[in-house]
């Protein structure tokens, strides 16, 4: 019978979104093959977080004070040695910093192939084939894994969680790791200072980039924004320069956004933009240059100026 891990993450006491996306995942994939979903749990004090994985048949807990924060270094020796003893047919990991730094390390260790930036999972005459979303969103690459054991990290938002979190209470199991001679310490937890907005919750972004020109400008993106009920974001050389917060930027080293309408002013729609926007119900991108990329992208495209086109809405907007 195949056998599927699944890391949990937490942080703070609660189990993450991710790690209930990529729990159902498992769970198909098990239904699929008539294979059976592990639930893995590091941390201390955790066993009641153990039985929140519903859609695992067990959950194999390691309770440890070294366990208690996240560290590469911990969470790697508690791994390892479990992951050797079980050999299972498929291990995931959440396409996150704690995950890919934790599958890297493994499969090097293991010597175990690893396939990152999995979106897609299906189980077909006995290999595992996987979807992964490489190059910025560009290219979407099919691997096979013909046997096991293999490793994938998955990436956020690309199951849902719902599938994770169905089931009864799976069975929880604990087993003793040792953890002798630990070098990384966890010292403090540095939580993002509190933003006014959360740009990922809005349902209407006014996003501006560099065709914004300057900071005095950005009044009229937030004129625009209350008007039409929704907040301002923007690219990244906007947040460089310091004229808006870091928790403002989309895109690939910024925030993904999933609104009912993007409107991209002066934006030119570089991939690592549009990596983090592209899902966006309805895009609407003004620029002044016809050939900007934002418009392969865009549902609606105005080749105008950003300044013309914000007024006139304005106006409109305040009739
Ligand atoms: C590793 C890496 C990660 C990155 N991560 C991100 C990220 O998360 N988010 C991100 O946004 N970028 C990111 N970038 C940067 C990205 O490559 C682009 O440089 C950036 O998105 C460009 O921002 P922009 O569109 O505002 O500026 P530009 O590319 O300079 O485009 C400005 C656009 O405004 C138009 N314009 C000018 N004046 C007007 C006007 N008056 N009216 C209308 N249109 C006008 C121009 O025609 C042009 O198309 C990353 C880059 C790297 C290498």
């Amino acid at each position: 019978m195949s056998t599927y891990f699944v890391i949990a993450e937490h942080l703070q006491g609660a189990l993450t979104e991710t790690t209930f996306e990529t729990l159902g995942a498992a769970r198909a994939l098990a239904d699929a093959t008539g294979g059976e979903v592990v639930g893995v749990l590091l941390g201390h004090g955790v066993q009641d977080m153990a039985g929140q994985l519903a859609a695992a048949d067990r959950v194999l807990v390691a309770d440890h004070p070294a366990l208690e924060h996240f560290t590469p270094e911990a969470y790697n020796a508690a791994l390892e040695p479990l992951l050797q003893e079980h050999q299972p047919r498929l291990t995931l990991f959440q396409n996150t910093a704690i995950g890919m730094d934790l599958a890297a390390y493994l499969a090097a260790r293991l010597n175990w192939p690893l396939i990152a930036y999995c979106n897609g999972l299906r189980a077909e005459d006995g290999a595992i084939v996987t979807t992964s979303q490489i190059y910025g969103g560009k290219v979407f690459a099919e691997c096979r894994l013909p046997e096991g054991p293999g490793m994938v990290t998955v990436l956020a938002g690309a199951f849902p969680a719902e599938a994770g979190q169905a089931g009864d209470a799976p069975r929880v199991e604990t087993v003793s790791v040792s953890l002798d001679g630990l070098r990384t310490r966890f010292e403090e937890l540095h939580e993002p200072e509190a933003e006014d907005v959360d740009i990922t919750k809005a349902d209407v972004i006014v996003a501006v980039g560099r065709g914004i020109q300057s900071e005095d400008n950005l009044e009229l993106a937030e004129e625009l924004a209350q008007a039409l009920g929704g907040v301002v974001a923007a690219s990244r050389p906007i947040v460089d320069a310091g004229w808006l917060p870091r928790m403002r930027q989309v895109g690939k080293s910024g925030q993904k956004v999933k609104p009912k309408l993007y409107l991209a002013l002066g934006i030119s729609g570089a991939p690592e933009h549009v990596e983090g926007m592209k899902d966006s119900e309805l895009i609407i991108a003004v620029n002044t240059d016809p050939n900007a990329p934002i418009f392969d992208v865009a549902h609606y495209g105005v080749v105008a100026d950003l300044f013309d086109v914000a007024e006139a809405l304005l106006e409109r907007l305040e009739d």
